[in-house]
Parts: structure tokens; C-alpha cells; sequence
């Protein structure tokens, strides 16, 4: 090879690489001597990052014990243990305050180990040192960070991107039941509600995605499976690059208000003498019922009751015996509908029967077994009493006025040829 001659590079012997690597090092380092008994060990050296962080120079320190670092708040029983090590030659790890030379104080945290000669005598400690001042404050405030939200009675649970559990408070853990490790690293999903809310978390998800925060009331599922409501906002939590990185769900816990809204609800549907749901729900539920029957083509039908000679029972034997027919009457209908089936007060003495999913066949089988079920009851004070029904199925495009007003002149029909009977309803 050919060239411009190469200029020597120095020579790395051990001790210029050592004393450049403890020159420069950014940890602190302290060397002293072993002379315990003496009332020391005294500083014998220290590297420019120690006199940084204590803010002494060098010519201060050597000659020195370290004890000049030491102050109130320095932690006595660690010096002790240190002690204990050094006499016995051992090395030793520990954190504690100490005091730069303004007065300032640190938290240091160290090693310290024995440094034998090649006879194997102690005659030296080198002690690594670092400013762990920040660190501690970070941890501090992290702490009460921590306390602050599991001082709080509200439930808070923190997710990550893909919505799985991070952190639950303990109001969270106490509303929900579960443990922190029953929760941790699932999905969130496993609280969700009821499909009935699945358009919410539709909407819940595209705000999000959006980076918008979210408000709803939202029913929430216990570990025992027993539902509560929490009036809950949600909301990304960014980094500093502005992307979405968790989400953070804090809420409140309105079941107590949303359960007294859901019986208030309760009380409002119901007829009171009966206990069937009154006109304004039932006619509510048709109205609904129409709408699923018509959008998905599925059969839907309703059968309308009505008492015979209910006037009579009256007349005869008074009022109140009119009414305990009526709540005997309707307690007949209730049990002989099937799950998915309801049974309305339409008015006086007429009842209403909403008959999901079913054509007009079973709709008359139905109506036959009520009007038969009625017949063959025998009520305390009114004795015998029958009922007269008109059926009818909903046919496409009909509204709830026009199907009730067929149902009602099959009822009609069932009066004019006799009573006591059903009637299916002329095509619509
Ligand atoms: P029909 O077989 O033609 O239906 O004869 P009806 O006597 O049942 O018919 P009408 O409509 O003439 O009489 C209905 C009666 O029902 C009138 C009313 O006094 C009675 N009624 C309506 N609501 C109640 C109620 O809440 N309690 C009682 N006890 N009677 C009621
Ligand atoms: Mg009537
Ligand atoms: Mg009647």
C-alpha cells in the first residue's frame, strides 16, 4: 500500500485507558481509603462527574471523609449497615439523601465495594454513585397519581389502543367485582352491555377514531353478570406525536337513578287493576311490532277481546265484583300467552293480544284456547263469564288503526253471531 504516512496513535497502555475512563465516566465515582479505624475512610480521589454532582471540587474533597456529604436526612441505619460491610469487606448497594456543598439536597444511590491490594488486604472502597433525585421524583408523583385515582369513587379504567385494560381503579374493581388481575390485559369488551346499546358503541368507536371524546350512559355488565349504569366519557389519550395511544374511561355510577327511571317507566305502563300493560304502552309496543313485522316480513298478528255481558255483572252484582272479573279475566289472558306474547288492557272491558311471529292460524289457535280458558273459569262473585274475539294478521303496508279497526269488526261479528266465540278478521 502507498500513502501519506500514518501518524502514530498513543499508546493505550491499562493506566491511561483507566484514569481517561474514570475521568470521563458519567456515573460518580469516589475512591477512598480503608481506614476505618482511623476515623475515616477519607476521600483519596473523586472523578469530575462526583464534583458535579456534589458540587465540591476536588481539592475539597481529598483528605476528607464522606460524612461531609451526610446531613439530617441522611438514612442512619443505612450508614450503619455500610459500616458493617466495609469492616467486613463486603460490598454494599444502597440510596439515601445526601448534601451537595450549597446545601442542596440529593438522593444518591450507590455501590460500594471493596478494593484489595495484591496481598489481599482491603486498602481501598470505590463507590459508583448516581443522582437519583428525578427518578424519585418521578416515582413520588407517579405514587400519588396512583393514590389520587384509587382515592376516587368514581370508576376509571385505562385501555389501551385496542381496548384492552391497563389500569381499573378500585371504585372501578369494587362496581364491577373483579380483581385487578382479572381484569388486566383483557379486553374491556367483556363489560360490554346489551346489544340493544350496540349502535352506540358504533358511534362510540367512530368518535374516537376521530380523536373526539364520548358521553353516554352506558349499561354495564358485573363479574356476577347483573347489570349497572355508569354515565361514562371516554377519551384518547395522545402522544406527543399526536397519535392515539390509550383510552381513558372515567364515569359515574347512576344505576340507583337509572333503575328508579326504569320502575317509574314500570308503573307508567301498567293498568293498575290488572297489572297488564295499559293503552299508551301497548299501543306503543304495536307501533313498534308493526314496524319490526314490516321491515323484516316476518307474521304478525293481535287478537282483540272483549267481555260479554260484562254490563250485566255490574248491574247484578255491583261494581266491585265487575272489577275482580276484570283482574280474573286478565290474569286468564297473562297465563296463557307465550313468552314473547302481550297482553294489553285496550280499554273498559277489552283486552288486547299482541302475537309476534305468528299468522293468523295460530293467532286463532291462541285466541281460541284464551276464549275457552275464560269460559271454562269459574269466577268468585260473577260466576261464569266469556269473552268474544276478533282476529287478525297484519297484512304488508297496513297500518295499527287500519289492522285494529278489521280486528274490531271480526270482534263484532263474533258479538253478532252469538258470543263466546273468535273470529277471524276479512282480509286486509
Ligand atoms: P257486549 O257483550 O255487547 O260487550 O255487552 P257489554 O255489556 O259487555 O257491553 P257494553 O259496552 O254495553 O258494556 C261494557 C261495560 O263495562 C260498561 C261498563 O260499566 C263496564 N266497565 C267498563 N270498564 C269497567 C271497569 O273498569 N270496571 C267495571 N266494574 N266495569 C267496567
Ligand atoms: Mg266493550
Ligand atoms: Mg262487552
Amino acid at each position: 500500500m502507498t500513502g501519506a504516512p500514518v501518524a502514530a496513535a498513543p499508546v493505550a497502555t491499562p493506566e491511561n485507558v483507566f484514569a481517561q475512563a474514570f475521568l470521563q465516566a458519567t456515573n460518580a465515582i469516589l475512591i477512598t481509603d480503608a481506614d476505618i479505624a482511623g476515623g475515616g475512610p477519607f476521600i483519596v480521589h473523586a472523578n469530575p462527574a462526583f464534583c458535579r454532582m456534589t458540587g465540591y471540587r476536588l481539592e475539597e474533597l481529598v483528605g476528607r471523609s464522606p460524612r461531609i456529604l451526610q446531613g439530617p436526612r441522611t438514612d442512619r441505619k443505612m450508614l450503619d449497615a455500610l459500616r458493617e460491610h466495609l469492616e467486613q469487606g463486603l460490598p454494599f448497594s444502597a440510596s439515601t439523601v445526601n448534601y451537595a456543598a450549597d446545601g442542596r439536597a440529593y438522593t444518591v444511590e450507590w455501590s460500594i465495594a471493596p478494593v484489595r491490594a495484591a496481598d489481599g488486604v482491603v486498602r481501598h472502597f470505590v463507590s459508583v454513585q448516581n443522582d437519583i433525585t428525578a427518578r424519585i421524583a418521578g416515582e413520588q408523583e407517579r405514587r400519588l397519581l396512583l393514590q389520587a385515582l384509587n382515592a376516587s369513587q368514581d370508576p376509571i379504567l385505562l385501555t389501551d389502543r385496542k381496548t384492552r385494560v391497563v389500569f381499573a381503579n378500585e371504585a372501578f374493581r369494587r362496581l364491577t367485582g373483579y380483581a385487578a388481575d382479572e381484569i388486566l390485559g383483557e379486553s374491556a369488551r367483556m363489560l360490554y352491555p346489551s346489544p340493544r346499546e350496540r349502535t352506540s358503541y358504533r358511534t362510540l368507536r367512530t368518535s374516537l377514531r376521530d380523536g373526539k371524546d364520548f358521553r353516554a350512559t352506558f349499561t354495564y355488565r358485573r363479574k356476577d353478570g347483573s347489570p349497572f349504569y355508569v354515565e361514562q366519557s371516554i377519551a384518547p389519550v395522545l402522544d406527543a406525536a399526536g397519535r392515539v395511544t390509550h383510552y381513558i374511561s372515567t364515569g359515574k355510577d347512576v344505576s340507583e337513578r337509572v333503575e328508579r327511571e326504569h320502575h317509574l317507566l314500570e308503573i307508567a305502563s301498567r293498568d293498575s287493576l290488572t297489572g297488564l300493560y295499559n293503552r299508551l304502552a301497548g299501543s306503543r309496543m304495536l307501533d313498534a311490532l308493526i314496524g319490526e313485522a314490516q321491515a323484516s316480513g316476518r307474521p304478525f298478528s293481535l287478537i282483540l277481546a272483549d267481555l260479554d255481558h260484562f254490563k250485566a255483572i255490574n248491574d247484578s252484582r255491583g261494581h266491585q265484583a265487575g272489577d275482580d272479573a276484570l283482574v280474573a279475566v286478565g290474569g286468564i289472558l297473562q297465563a296463557g300467552i307465550r313468552g314473547g306474547d302481550l297482553a294489553i288492557r285496550w280499554g273498559g272491558e277489552e283486552f288486547l293480544i299482541l302475537v309476534p311471529g305468528c299468522g293468523i292460524a295460530q293467532a286463532m289457535e291462541l285466541a281460541e284456547r284464551l276464549r275457552a280458558g275464560v269460559a271454562g273459569a269459574q269466577i268468585a262473585d260473577a260466576g261464569q263469564i266469556t269473552v268474544s274475539l276478533g282476529v287478525a294478521q297484519l297484512a304488508a303496508g297496513e297500518s295499527a288503526a287500519a289492522l285494529l279497526q278489521r280486528a274490531d269488526d271480526a270482534l263484532y261479528r263474533a258479538k253478532s253471531s252469538g258470543r263466546n266465540r273468535a273470529m277471524v278478521a276479512e282480509p286486509g
